[in-house]
């Protein structure tokens, strides 16, 4: 049986750049990572393949330097690689993204029985965590989102009970297989890749799909199958700091200012 992991490559965001005319991210020079919260989805690929056996593959769609994530996620010990990369799938939105990945996990399916998707929480630059969502919607799977613990897979009864991490409290939830699970980073800690399977990664052959092996109605991808277009990406505006009391030393002073202060700008109420 399959386990399939969804990963994106995103800008690093610490260097990411706004072109004042087009408002677009500038992407050129700008280097790449694996999704953050998708090497806690690699790491618990690979950990439900050591506890269950499963094999692993990795998905990702992407332009051809994607290839440069992927075998990141070889050398932590996935079995495969598959880049789902054309210009057709290029400028898609959530629903477009999550209509090619569904299509290659259906393919994939068609080769070995899927158990489970794992994807991460969401990205660091759409940011939207609409696509495993999406993609559980389409295939008609169960969808378990924001899970901290994966506690137990029954495939005699098709059955997962997860934990999911929510605002000020958890909840166990059991639900049937083949199931999307979205992860957030304190499900665990990624491991380090290992040199033989740096070495190995190195020269592994990556399966590449386009929509000639995936065949997909060319309204359903990228722009043209995307209901949602980033007009503009800017940062907004910060209002501007202010300094109270400069040169003040005393504590205490300092502090009923700053109360004074707030109080008089309404924000707080004592
Ligand atoms: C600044 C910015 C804002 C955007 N705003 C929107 C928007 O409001 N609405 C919209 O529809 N699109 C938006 N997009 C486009 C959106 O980024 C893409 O559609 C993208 O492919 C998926 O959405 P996401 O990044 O929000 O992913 P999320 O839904 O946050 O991702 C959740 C998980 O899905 C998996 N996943 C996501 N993308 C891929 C992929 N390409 N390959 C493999 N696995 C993947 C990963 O496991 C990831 O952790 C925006 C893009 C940018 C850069």
């Amino acid at each position: 049986m399959l386990v399939i992991i969804c990963i994106k490559q995103v800008p690093d965001t610490t260097q990411v750049k706004i072109d004042p005319v087009t408002g677009n991210l500038v992407r050129e020079g700008v280097p790449f990572i694996m999704n953050p919260f998708d090497t806690h989805a690699l790491e618990e690929g690979i950990r439900l393949k050591e506890r269950y056996g499963f094999r692993v593959v990795v998905i990702s769609m992407g332009p051809p330097n994607t290839e440069v994530t992927l075998r990141k996620a070889l050398a932590r010990g996935v079995d495969e690689a598959v880049l789902l990369s054309d210009r057709a799938f290029g400028g898609a939105d959530t629903l477009a993204t999550s209509k090619v990945l569904a299509e290659a996990i259906i393919q994939l399916t068609q080769r070995e029985e899927v158990a489970i998707v794992l994807c991460g929480k969401q990205t660091i630059d759409g940011d939207t965590a609409q696509v495993g969502p999406g993609i559980a919607t389409r295939l008609g799977y169960s969808q378990l989102t924001l899970v901290d613990h994966i506690k137990d897979i029954d495939l005699q009864a098709q059955k997962v009970i997860a934990r999911r991490k929510l605002e000020g409290r958890e909840e166990i939830v059991k639900a049937d297989l083949p199931a999307m699970i979205s992860v957030v980073r304190e499900i665990n800690t990624p491991r380090y890749p290992t040199v033989p399977l740096r070495l190995m990664a190195e020269g592994a052959t990556i399966t590449i799909w386009g929509n000639k092996e995936m065949k997909l109605d060319d309204a359903s991808i990228g722009l043209q199958g995307s209901a949602t277009q980033v007009r503009k990406i800017f940062s907004p505006e910060r209002a501007k700091g202010e300094i109270l009391g400069d040169g003040i030393t005393n504590p205490e002073e300092a502090a009923s200012l700053l109360i004074k202060e707030l109080k008089r700008k309404g924000l707080l109420f004592i």
